[in-house]
C-alpha cells in the first residue's frame, strides 16, 4: 500500500454557517478529487459541514479533542463527540495549541489514543520554531516530537503526520524544497523504524501552502499532501491546491 494523498484544510477559529457555501463551491469545482479531501472547521461547524458534505468526497474533522472519553472538562470536546456529529479526522498537537494551551508531546499522544478509540484518524502535527532551526536543531526536534506525540497504537490507517514549521505558519514564508525533503525523509525513516507499516503513513507539509507553491511542494519526495490554513478558507484558493495533488 502506498501512502494515501490528502488535501486537508484547517479553518482554525474562522468561519460561520454562511461560510459553508465554500463547501458547495469546492465540491462543485472538484466533485471527484484525485486525493482524500478534508476540511476541519471550528467545532461548532463540524455537524453542519458534515451534513452539507454528505454523499460527497469531502470528509470533515475537528481541530482538537480531549484525552478522556467523557466527563467534567468544561469547554473540551471528546473524540467520540466529534465522531458522533460526523467527523472522521481530528488535528492534534497543532503548534498553536502547543503554544496557546501548553500541550506537551505526552498529552498529544494521549489525545491520539482517544481519537483512535473513537475511530477517528489523528493528524498529528510537529514542527520546529525559527530559533530551533537557526540553532541547527530541526531534525532533533522533529524526531523528539514524533517519538513523544505518536502513540504505539498508530498505524498508517489511523494516523497522518503533518510537518508544520512554526515559522512558516501564516507568514507567507516556506522552507526550501531541500529543507522540506530533509524533514520528510527523517519522518519516513523514523516511522519505518518504529512501525511495521511506517512506509505507508501519509506525510503532510503545512505552512503557507498556496495555489502558487502547491505543485512544487507536492513534487518533493515523501510529501503526500498538505495541511492548509489560510488558503483553505476559500474554495477559489483551496480548489487549485486540491487539483495540484
Ligand atoms: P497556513 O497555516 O496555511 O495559514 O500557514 C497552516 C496551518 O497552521 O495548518
Amino acid at each position: 500500500m502506498a501512502p494515501r494523498k490528502l488535501a486537508a484544510g484547517n479553518w482554525k477559529m474562522n468561519g460561520t454557517l454562511a461560510s459553508l457555501a465554500e463547501v458547495d463551491a469546492l465540491l462543485s469545482a472538484h466533485p471527484a478529487p484525485g486525493c482524500d479531501l478534508l476540511l476541519c472547521p471550528p467545532a461548532v461547524l463540524v455537524h453542519a459541514m458534515a451534513q452539507r458534505a454528505q454523499g460527497s468526497a469531502l470528509k470533515v474533522g475537528g481541530q482538537d479533542c480531549h484525552a478522556n472519553a467523557s466527563g467534567a472538562h468544561t469547554g473540551d470536546i471528546a473524540a467520540a463527540e466529534l465522531a458522533d456529529v460526523g467527523a472522521s479526522h481530528v488535528i492534534l498537537g497543532h503548534s498553536e495549541r502547543r503554544a496557546d494551551h501548553g500541550e506537551t508531546d505526552a498529552q498529544v499522544a494521549a489525545k491520539a489514543i482517544a481519537a483512535h478509540q473513537a475511530g477517528l484518524v489523528a493528524i498529528i502535527c510537529v514542527g520546529e520554531t525559527e530559533t530551533q532551526r537557526d540553532a541547527g536543531q530541526t531534525l532533533d526536534v522533529i524526531a523528539a516530537q514524533l517519538a513523544g506525540s505518536v502513540p504505539d497504537c498508530a498505524t498508517a490507517a489511523n494516523t497522518v503526520i503533518a510537518y508544520e514549521p512554526v515559522w512558516a505558519i501564516g507568514t507567507g514564508r516556506t522552507p526550501t524544497n531541500d529543507q522540506i525533503a530533509e524533514v520528510h525523509a527523517l519522518m519516513r525513516d523514523k516511522l519505518s523504524a518504529r512501525f511495521a507499516d511506517g512506509a505507508d503513513f501519509t506525510l503532510l507539509y503545512g505552512g503557507s501552502v498556496k495555489p502558487g507553491n502547491a505543485a512544487e511542494i507536492f513534487a518533493i519526495p515523501h510529501v503526500e499532501g498538505a495541511l492548509v490554513g489560510g488558503a483553505s478558507l476559500k474554495a477559489s484558493d483551496f480548489g487549485p491546491i486540491v487539483a495540484a495533488l
